[in-house]
């Protein structure tokens, strides 16, 4: 596949995805979801990728040398993320193991849930290259069983239907985990992503760190009670609300594992605020941390409204020098854009708001800087005056 001329620039610069607009033309009649050599327009070699004609991106760069896409290759990507892995993610034993580009595996994401392994495949690229990779993964890892769980509506722009299977050994209906020292169960049937939310576990540390004992919590969109159970152990008064009622089942039973107290609620956050600020409940510390609907562009404009109106209805209940955790996890609203809808939220409600701290998603889920798409999650940490 040859690129036209300058467009080898960002592949040179380690961004991994080729626009349909870019390529030159296409040699041969290469199959979807096989490998092709990328050239720029003089036929020097930039590197070897997954093709794909329809997809959005049809070539998604694998590596940058001239070296076989084996076995061994897979083996090597998955031993360099293990290793750096080793030392920036500690006291748990549940952590994202390859996050798809960012470790130069695009399309492939596997997180190891103690013994197990759970991943997504995103593309048919990836989907193609399974037979060379899943030996790979149980060479290097050794897991007790591999669940897939590609259940993303985005696998139909790929032309895959959603997955859900073991791929390898046994795993069992509820994988225990153990992250700061608190024991969490794991869904492998429903639940959401691959059943725990890894990226946050930094910003769960920090809560457990900034919060005081007899400190009122609310924990919105809590799926099963993570944040809130850190906030418990700190010695706060924590409640958690989340609309789906198997998450806050789960979080009753987390709780109740880690002999923690906390109040549950089955709601809608959007109704549930307004509500409560009715009620006349104060809260020391909000944590606001809504799922991504806005994955594509088109969404964006409706996700910025949804963190105005989520901090709009939320100032309320916040008491005074209260603290609020505000999440967006969606890469199409970048942090200054929060910014922006969180102070107009504050100017709306004539209430002041300092920002105290920025923070992102763990170190797990690397943030490669020439690969913009890699950041996803961005959290502000505010005080109300
Ligand atoms: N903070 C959690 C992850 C939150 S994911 C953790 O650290 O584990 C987002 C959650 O929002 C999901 O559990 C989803 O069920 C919930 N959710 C989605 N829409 C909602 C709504 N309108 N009201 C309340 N919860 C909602």
């Amino acid at each position: 596949m040859w690129l036209k001329a300058g467009r080898e620039k960002k592949i040179r610069h380690l961004y991994p995805w080729v626009q349909r607009e870019e390529i030159a033309r296409v040699d041969g009649a290469p199959t979807d979801g096989g490998l092709v050599r990328l050239l720029d327009h003089a036929g020097t070699l930039l590197g070897i990728a997954t093709y794909h004609a329809r997809s959005r991106f049809p070539a998604r760069l694998l590596t940058m040398q001239d070296e076989a896409i084996d076995t061994a290759f897979f083996a090597r990507r998955f031993e360099a993320a293990a290793r750096l892995r080793q030392h920036r993610v500690q006291e748990t034993d549940a952590f994202r193991l390859v996050f798809s580009e960012a470790d130069g595996v695009p399309g492939l994401i596997v997180d190891r849930y103690a013994d197990y392994l759970v991943l997504q495949v995103r593309t048919l690229g990836m989907e193609r290259l399974k037979p060379l990779w899943l030996p790979a993964l149980i060479e290097t890892q050794a897991p007790k069983g591999i669940l897939e769980r590609s259940e993303m509506e985005s696998r139909r722009e790929e032309g895959l239907k959603p997955f859900t299977g073991i791929l390898y050994g046994h795993v069992p209906e509820w994988i225990p985990i153990t992250e700061s020292g608190l024991h969490f169960l794991v869904p492998t049937t429903g639940g959401l992503k691959t059943g725990f939310y890894l990226d946050q576990r930094e910003n769960r540390r920090q809560l457990a760190r900034l919060v005081q004992p007899g400190e009122r919590v609310l924990d919105l969109f809590c799926y099963t009670g993570a944040f809130a159970l850190y906030a418990a152990r700190a010695g706060a008064i924590v409640r958690g609300v989340d609309i789906l009622p198997e998450a806050i089942e789960l979080a009753r039973q987390h709780a109740a594992l880690n002999q923690l107290s906390a109040e549950w609620e089955v709601a809608n956050a959007f109704e549930w605020l307004p509500a409560s600020a009715e009620r006349g409940e104060l809260y020391d510390w909000v944590i606001l941390d809504p799922p991504a609907i806005a994955k594509r562009r088109e969404q964006r404009e409706s996700l910025r409204w949804a963190i105005w109106k989520l901090v709009y209805h939320a100032l309320p209940l916040l008491a005074p020098d209260g603290r609020m955790l505000v999440c967006n996890c969606a890469y199409t609203v970048d942090l200054s854009l929060m910014v922006d809808m969180v102070r107009l939220a504050a100017h709306d409600r004539g209430r002041a708001l300092y920002l105290e701290d920025v923070s992102f998603q763990a170190p797990d889920h690397p943030f490669l800087l020439q690969f913009p798409e890699s950041l996803y999650l961005k959290c502000l940490w505010l005080r109300a005056g």
